[in-house]
């Protein structure tokens, strides 16, 4: 089972992520996430990526589509994977598509997260992340622990650098320029979920749910 997280930086895709994952045992497949760890260890996917990353821009997609190849052909894959953070543009859906046609195998549903500019401006600046479990949180809305150290798993809680005023202006404008078309994309197709994103993660869950069926 192949389902896609789709939405805006920002709309709590990370956080609905790690639900889906416990309730069908799928691994969590951010691209996001891989870049970040492949940039810590300076791998040459990693310092390849950083440019991009730090300016909110994409990462070109012949790179992306590659490492989204590796890992779905990972044995933990076989059953299946939660995409976050891909496809982020159509030639990638298309990619995707054609990689998923060689082992006879589509994209179960596409799960679209709904959360308006405002919001998300609001989420960003003021997020929190732990550098190794990727939990979030919110300087107001939910503050991490003063020591700055995750409480589950022990690593360093941090503001990622493309979190800055400045690239989440990018990062919005080029979700709605390469990013959004995709929303017709699996429109088309009949398998797009939309989902509100505004709300208590646990509502949100629940929404998901009832979206999947
Ligand atoms: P966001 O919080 O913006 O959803 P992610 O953690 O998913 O961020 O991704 C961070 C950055 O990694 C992106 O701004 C982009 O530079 C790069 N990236 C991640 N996934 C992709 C992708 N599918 N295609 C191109 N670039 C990507
Ligand atoms: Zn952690």
């Amino acid at each position: 089972m192949i389902v896609i997280l789709l939405g805006p930086p920002g709309a709590g895709k990370g956080t609905q992520a790690a639900a889906l994952v416990k309730r069908y045992g799928i691994p969590h497949v951010s691209t996001g996430d891989i870049f970040r760890a492949n940039l810590a260890e300076k791998t040459p996917l990693g310092l390849e990526a950083k440019g991009y990353m730090e300016k909110g821009a994409l990462v070109p997609d012949d790179l992306v589509v590659r490492l989204i190849g590796d890992r779905l052909s990972q044995s933990d894959a076989a059953k299946g994977a939660l995409l976050d953070g891909f496809p982020r543009t159509t030639a990638q859906a298309q990619a995707l598509e054609a990689f998923l046609d060689k082992e006879s195998k589509k994209v179960a549903a596409c799960l679209l997260l709904e959360v308006d500019d405002q919001e998300l401006l609001k989420r960003l600046t003021g997020r929190r992340v732990c550098r190794s479990c990727g939990s979030g949180w919110h300087v107001a809305f939910s503050p991490p622990p003063s020591d700055l150290v995750c409480p589950k798993c022990r690593g360093e809680i941090y503001q990622r650098t493309d979190d800055s005023q400045e690239t989440i202006k990018n990062r919005l404008k080029v979700y709605h320029e390469q990013t959004s078309p995709l929303i017709d994309w699996y429109k088309a197709k009949g398998i797009l979920k939309a989902v509100n994103g505004l709300g208590e993660p646990s509502q949100i869950e629940a929404a998901i749910a009832k979206a999947l069926g």
